[in-house]
Order: structure tokens, then sequence, then C-alpha cells
């Protein structure tokens, strides 16, 4: 039996990772999430091992200790990570599976992984995401400046990624990863 795929989504926070993610797996079903766990709160709606393994800072450390994640990074105050187990034995059983992370995390994932199929999520443009990020209302003018400065350097980073994906429209954005699986599956490996 041939091994999965490893397809990391990533990209800058307010790109619509999570959004492009959900949709595409109500398109391909048989492709398998990647629950993270997380030591941020839950939020209104989201399920422990459904949304996340929500977990205190300590279950995370020691979570590090043990050597379980694959990768993991800090991100706004709150530890995000990648279960390992569960993504080797999903690949080891022939299954594709996603992982929606963010870049640092996907950049330590690739060097776990250099045969994993790296996606970019793009924005529109820069003020596109700005728009985006000022539309969640939740930030003040400080953060939104700052996730800005931060998302340009993750920008600078995407020559490290397979495939660059702009998110210009829900649909399009799917059917251009969809479009990525289904020839990383026709694709001649050499070894
Ligand atoms: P949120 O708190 O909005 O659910 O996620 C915040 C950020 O953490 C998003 O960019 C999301 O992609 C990222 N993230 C979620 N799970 C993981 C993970 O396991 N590892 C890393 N490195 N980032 C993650």
């Amino acid at each position: 039996m041939s091994k999965g795929l490893l397809i990391v989504l990533s990209g800058p926070s307010g790109v619509g990772k999570g959004t492009v993610c959900t949709e595409l797996r109500k398109r391909m079903p048989e492709l398998v999430y990647s629950v993270s766990a997380t030591t941020r709160q839950p939020r209104l709606g989201e399920e422990n091992g459904i949304n996340y393994f929500f977990k205190s800072r300590e279950q995370f450390l020691g979570m590090i200790e043990n050597d379980q994640l694959l990768e993991y990074a800090e991100y706004v105050g709150n530890y995000y990570g990648t279960p390992r187990d569960f993504v080797e034995e999903t690949l080891a059983g022939g299954k594709d599976i996603i992982l929606e992370i963010e870049v640092q995390g996907a950049l330590k994932v690739k060097e776990k992984f250099p045969e994993g199929v790296f996606v970019f999520l793009l924005p529109p443009s820069l003020d596109e995401l700005k728009g985006r990020i000022q539309g969640r209302g939740t930030e003040n003018q400080a953060t939104i400046d700052h996730r800005m400065s931060v998302a340009a350097h993750e920008i600078g980073l995407m020559e490290n990624y397979d495939y660059a994906v702009v998110n210009d429209e829900i649909d399009l954005a799917c059917q251009r990863i969809q479009s990525i699986i289904i020839a990383e599956h026709c694709k001649i490996r050499k070894s």
C-alpha cells in the first residue's frame, strides 16, 4: 500500500485558512483532518476532539516533553501543536491528511516531511487582508498593525512552499487545492 499524502495548508492570519479547510473537507470527505492541540480557550460552539484538543499549559508542555507533537508554535500567547502519532498512523494507513497550521509550524513540518505538499494561501492583496482583520472587529489598531507586519514577513516565506493559492473566492480556492491534490496523486515520484 502506498503512503497517503501529507498536505499542509498554511498562510498568514486572516487569510481564511479555516474557512477554506472546512469547505475542502466537505468536498473531500475522504481527506483526514489533523485535530491540533491548543492551550487557547474553546470558542462558542467548539468541541474538544473535534475542533481542537483543548489542553492546559502543563498538559501541553508534557506533550512537548514526551515528543508527542510533530510541531508546535506559540501564537498570540497560546500554544498550538500537531499530535504526531495520528499523522503518522494515517499516512501509514494510505490515507491523505491535511494540517491547517500557521507558518512557523508549517516550516517545522517541512523539515521532518520534505515530501509533504505545502500549500500557501494568499489574500488577493495586503489591503484586502487588512480589511479582513479589521472586519473581525476584535482587534485594536496596534494589533492590526502588528498582524499586518507579521503577515508581510510570512508572505516572504512563501518560497519554501510548493504551491501558492489565492483565496479570492472560497469556491475557486477549494477547486485549486483539490486540483493540486489530484495532481500530486498522479505525480511520478523518482526515488
Ligand atoms: P485559532 O486560534 O484562530 O483557531 O488559530 C490560530 C492560528 O493557529 C491559525 O493560524 C491556525 O492555522 C493555527 N494553528 C492551528 N492549529 C495549529 C497547530 O497545530 N500548529 C500550528 N503551528 N498552528 C496551528
